[in-house]
């Protein structure tokens, strides 16, 4: 691992024209600041301020430091960091926010753990200044995540992170519409890590998730991840089935020692049916639904595996 290897920051930028001054400045002190080759790449998520000028500006005052890639809408924030991470030429790619809640100056210490020998170094929040609001939504975010992955991380949200190019390499030949860039890079992680990093407020302007992004995104996530809510129904009608079926008995050994007048002539006998019924319609649909994930598995078409390095000669080269 060479420690002269170029290291690319991706920016995405979604009307922030408030704050990029500052963070063009303390992005371009502290990646001088390390030394080693760097490259900054705004990805303008399709801004209806003036961030795309400020931003073309800056890349003319920087050229060889500072790049630009406008898109022609808003794609949300995922989708630019993709952007950036196509466009991205360094060994090590770094991804942050531009809002300054998560300060420049802490990417030195992420580059310093990925030279270490880690591929993918995500990062906590300590002490997170966000609403209560915004708060509450990432915890539900990241318990889930950990529920259906096992505890790597502990905040998924934070997009100070950083990864080495394979890794990076690997999400970007996943073919899925709806991505959720930490989950994906901790799938090809091979050692991940965590470094503490602090955050502020933002600095100006509003956080751009309303309740109604971050539904979406937690579904994202959750589809990403597992098609286990497709399989619950089959398990649900199960349930309800064998309910069903417990009581059908119930009633007919109670029909037997009381008579026909204890089972309100029938009444009961039919909700037992019925409730077997039920159930294995639900059990019908998961088993729809395990098909269904199954074929959403494969238009996904992840890579199954990714080779990291390859040495020696192919023959006939
Ligand atoms: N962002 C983006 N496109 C969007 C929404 C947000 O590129 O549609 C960018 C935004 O400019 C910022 C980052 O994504 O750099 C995180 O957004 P924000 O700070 O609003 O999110 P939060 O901090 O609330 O998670
Ligand atoms: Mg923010």
């Amino acid at each position: 691992m060479n420690e002269n290897d170029m290291v690319s920051v991706v920016i995405p930028v979604f009307n922030e024209e408030s704050n990029l001054e500052e963070l063009i400045q303390r992005c371009l002190s502290a990646c001088s600041g390390m030394g080693g080759k760097f490259e900054i790449i705004f990805v303008d998520d399709g801004s209806r301020d003036k961030s795309p000028g400020i931003l073309k500006k800056a890349s003319e005052q920087n050229p060889d430091k500072i790049r630009i890639a406008i898109l022609n809408r808003n794609y949300g924030q995922h989708s630019a960091v993709l952007a950036g991470f196509a466009e991205a030429a360094g060994e090590i790619i770094v991804t942050l926010d531009a809002d300054l809640q998560n300060p420049p100056e802490e990417i030195p210490k992420l580059v310093a753990k990925i030279r270490e020998g880690h591929d993918v170094v995500g990062s906590v929040r300590v002490p997170r200044n966000d609403s209560m609001f915004r708060k509450i939504a990432s915890l539900i975010i990241n318990l889930s995540v950990r529920k259906v992955t096992g505890v790597i991380m502990h905040d998924y949200g934070c997009m100070l992170r950083a990864y080495r190019r394979h890794i990076v390499e690997a999400i970007l030949q996943c073919n899925e519409r709806s991505t959720f860039i930490p989950v994906l890079a901790n799938i090809f992680a091979a050692s991940p890590t965590e470094v503490e990093v602090s955050h502020s407020r933002r600095l100006s302007g509003e956080s751009k998730y309303n309740l109604w992004k971050l539904v979406n995104l937690q579904f994202d996530l959750l589809t990403s991840m597992t098609t286990f809510p497709l399989r619950l129904l089959t398990i649900f009608g199960g349930m309800i089935s064998f309910c069903g079926i417990t009581f059908g008995i119930f009633l007919m050994v109670m029909r037997i020692i009381h008579g026909a007048h204890w089972a309100v002539e029938g009444v009961f006998t039919l909700f037992a049916i019925l409730f077997v019924f039920i159930g294995a319609q639900f059990i019908g649909m998961g088993l729809l639904g395990e098909y269904l994930g199954r074929i959403y598995h494969d238009v996904r078409a992840r890579p199954r595996y990714f080779i990291k390095e390859r040495f020696g000669r192919k023959p006939g080269n």
